[in-house]
């Protein structure tokens, strides 16, 4: 095990010995992670969306959705920044076997065009590592590169390494640090790939248990700073119902980082990422 910088103190001591609260708290927030689906909006509207993220100091983030309408009523309607990624499987209808819709590629290209929103990421996009070799996977890829588009992949280590492999330009966020979120796993595929970046969504428990963080991820978080980001991951109403509580949970790890890279993970990565367009 390589050594680290881990600075020999506790978050609680730190509260303790400081009169204030470190600044990590009141730090902004890139989400990199939200859902906002039609069926959400009777029980959670748009009005309840714009107030959970506006006293969650959320900034700016990446909002998915498979309906444009949605998506301009949601950028009407916050104050936060949002970045636009259309839900292709969901306006399908088909969660896992997407990658097999004839022509998916077309289909995608014409959501586009015939849309308003200027739409910079497609996703989020469930795939296990034996579907990697689908046409429909192969024609999102394509159409990615050609229109500069990022895509958010829920999927297998294979099918990254597979992505990587057929189109070396593409731009990929892996949710969840991959379905395998293990360290040394997670630091290989960021060494060998360096146009993928993570989303740290639903990670809580793994980076922090029992409320310290991790010493495996904390070094890794502090190798790679500049790759990760954080996220809530609203795929329910209850999980926009419970976005304080979550988002604490993922604060409380970070208020154990040097400030750089707690600011970073926050917030500065998104914003580099997906700047205003
Ligand atoms: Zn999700």
């Amino acid at each position: 095990m390589r050594p680290h910088l881990r600075p020999a103190i506790t978050t609680i001591g730190l509260l303790l010995a400081l009169p204030f609260a470190p600044a990590s708290a009141t730090t902004p927030i890139f989400d990199a992670h939200l859902h906002y689906r039609p069926a959400v909006t009777e029980t959670f509207g748009i009005a309840d969306v714009a107030r959970t993220l506006a006293s969650n100091e959320v900034r700016s983030a990446i909002m998915m959705t498979p309906d444009p309408a949605l998506m301009r009523r949601l950028q009407a309607g916050t104050d936060t920044r949002l970045v636009p990624f259309l839900e292709v499987s969901q306006r399908l209808g088909r969660k896992m076997d997407w990658m097999h819709v004839e022509d998916l590629g077309d289909r995608i290209a014409t959501m586009l065009d015939t849309s308003e929103v200027r739409w910079q990421g497609l996703g989020e996009f469930h795939i296990m590592a034996d579907d990697r070799f689908a046409p429909g996977f192969e024609q999102l890829l394509d159409l990615a590169v050609e229109r500069d588009l990022t895509i958010m992949i829920h999927g297998d280590p294979a099918v990254i390494d597979h992505a990587y492999a057929t189109h070396p330009e593409v731009r990929i966020l892996w949710a969840h640090a991959g379905s395998y979120a293990y360290p040394p796993l997670v630091r290989d595929y960021l060494e060998r790939h360096p146009r993928m970046n993570m989303d740290l969504s639903m990670r809580n428990p793994r980076i922090n248990p029992g409320g310290n963080i991790d010493d495996d991820w904390f070094e890794l978080l502090l190798e790679h700073a500049d790759r990760f980001m954080i996220g809530v991951d609203t795929f329910t109403a209850h999980r926009w119902k419970q976005y304080t509580r979550l988002k604490d949970e993922t604060r409380a790890w970070l208020q154990q980082l040097p400030d750089d890279v707690a600011r970073a993970i926050a917030f500065e990565n998104g914003e580099r990422l997906f700047p205003a367009r």
